[in-house]
């Protein structure tokens, strides 16, 4: 028998459940199917990123993934049909479109006589599973994870890629798949892209081998230093489990064989968890990308200012860490957390703008993108989400420079015009004498803006829009 491995966010064959039972089935066939009207994908960079793991799932599949662009609900039964499938298996998804639409297929495939099988492979924990002694789900991380997810199974063992599998053939009769429509569709008709080819390398071996360097390199210090934008503390690995390249049972057992103190394993494995809180999230509360998750925010008086909104994202604020974090997104494709929470707290608190246009930019310039991921920490940072940040806490963007990337190392990178300012004023340029700027070769509103707008001041104006709400 010929079983369809449907791959998703799964681009991988090791811990890859639905490909390790349908290899025991019988023959595989490989599918991938793009949705032009995807809306639960990325922009262009996390286009790109896809791309990029397809091509590498492909070469690892010898070059037997079909790929499709179209509806799925009608080309998984055609292709089944036409290679004679008597299964289809997938690994699930936990976004709230993606559940629906898997619902139906599921139904309709059963109806068409075949076998349907899903499998966990992405998350942890299911988030049916977590709840608290009333069967609510919980609203704070620390009780979800403590008292929900660790008194749990243990997360599954990640499980080895199949040792050999038999790739079935589609016959002429099948829907014909195109990997090079898929490839023009997802990188466009513009090379922005070819800059990342240095810097990105995607695919599932890739993905193991940034993971060792992590073991080996930036674990031992990720409890201190992971907050620190200049150092490589943090396991740049959010990439590979946006995509699937790696699973996260693969890092939460890979972690025991590393030579880290207790607390950096602990710190590691408290993020991972804020990646499945995020998942939970969405699942329990599908509006979370759009939505206040607490509504006493729905009445805050958000600004409309495209012109602030368009200096943000062009990181030319005039707040040095700001405009460095704006500009490595928009050169690398990430940002560093740290930064992440600064630049929201910046556009959400100093600006008045909305979260929401926010959480827009980052969709159409991060490869790591995740809809959950994105929806919660957007939230948190505005105030307004689960276990959020309260909004009085205002990071001040000058000290929290001055802390976090001491020397410059980080902002000197991405502000190159300033780099030759004295760490002194390094985050607070307009406070330099003129003196200092002149041999620092920097002209104020020339070289590099003015602030965009005066911090205490703005900080004062959003708290009192914030008491106004009477919360
Ligand atoms: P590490 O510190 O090495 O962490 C390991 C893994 O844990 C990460 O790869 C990620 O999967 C998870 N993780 C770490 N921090 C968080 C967090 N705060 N919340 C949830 N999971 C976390 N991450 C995304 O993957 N996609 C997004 O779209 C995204 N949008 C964000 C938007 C904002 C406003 C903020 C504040 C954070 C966002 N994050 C997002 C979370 C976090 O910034 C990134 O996961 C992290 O910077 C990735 O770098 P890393 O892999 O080196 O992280």
């Amino acid at each position: 028998p010929t079983v369809i491995v449907w791959f998703r966010r799964d681009l991988r064959l090791s811990d890859n459940p639905a490909l390790l039972a349908a290899t025991a089935m019988g023959q595989v066939l490989p599918v991938y199917i793009h949705e032009n009207n995807q809306q639960e994908g990325g922009g262009g960079a996390w286009r790109w990123g896809l791309q990029q793991a397809l091509a590498a799932l492909n070469a690892d599949l010898q070059g037997k993934l079909c790929c499709y662009v179209g509806d799925p609900a009608r080309l998984l039964p055609e292709v089944a049909h036409a290679v004679g499938a008597t299964g289809v298996y997938w690994n699930r998804l936990y976004t709230p479109q993606a559940i629906k639409r898997d619902r139906a297929i599921k139904q309709s495939l059963i109806e068409r006589g075949l076998q349907v099988r899903s499998f966990n492979g992405s998350l942890l924990w299911e988030p049916w599973q977590v709840l608290k002694a009333d069967k609510t789900p919980y609203k704070v991380f620390t009780p979800y994870y403590r008292r929900g997810c660790l008194v749990q199974d243990v997360p599954r063992q990640p499980m080895d890629a199949p040792p050999t599998v038999t790739w079935a053939t589609l016959p002429a009769a099948a829907p014909a798949p195109s990997m090079q429509a898929l490839d023009a569709l997802l990188l466009g008709d513009v090379s922005w892209h070819k800059k990342w080819h240095g810097i990105w390398s995607m695919g599932e071996e890739a993905a193991q081998t940034r993971f060792e360097h992590f073991l080996s390199h930036g674990l031992a210090c990720y409890d201190q230093g992971r907050d620190f934008p200049g150092r490589d503390c943090t396991s740049r690995l959010s990439t590979a489990l946006q995509y699937g390249l790696l699973s996260p049972n693969q890092v939460w057992y890979g972690l025991e064989h590393a030579k880290a103190d207790e607390h950096s394993v602990d710190k590691f494995r408290s993020e991972l968890a804020w990646r499945e809180f995020a998942y939970y999230q969405l699942f329990h509360f599908p509006s979370l990308p759009h939505k206040n998750f607490q509504p006493k925010f729905d009445h805050f008086p958000w600004l409309e200012d495209e012109v602030a909104l368009g200096r943000w994202q062009t990181g030319q604020t005039g707040i040095p860490i700001v405009d460095a974090g704006m500009r490595e997104l928009w050169q690398t494709g990430v940002m560093h957390n740290r930064v992440r929470m600064l630049v929201g707290s910046f556009l959400v608190k100093n600006l008045l703008l909305d979260w929401r246009a926010g959480a827009a930019w980052f969709k159409d310039c991060l490869v790591d993108y995740d809809l959950a991921i994105n929806s919660a920490s957007w939230q948190w940072v505005a105030g307004c989400g689960a276990d959020a940040a309260p909004y009085f806490r205002i990071f001040n963007p000058v000290t929290q420079g001055e802390k976090f990337d001491r020397n410059g190392t980080y902002t000197r990178r991405f502000v190159p015009e300033l780099a030759n300012l004295p760490d002194q004023y390094l985050f607070k340029p307009w406070m330099a004498p003129a003196s200092i700027l002149r041999q620092a070769g920097v002209r104020l509103g020339q070289d590099y803006p003015e602030p965009l707008v005066d911090l205490a001041a703005s900080r004062a104006q959003a708290l009192a829009a914030f008491q106004a709400l009477k919360i």
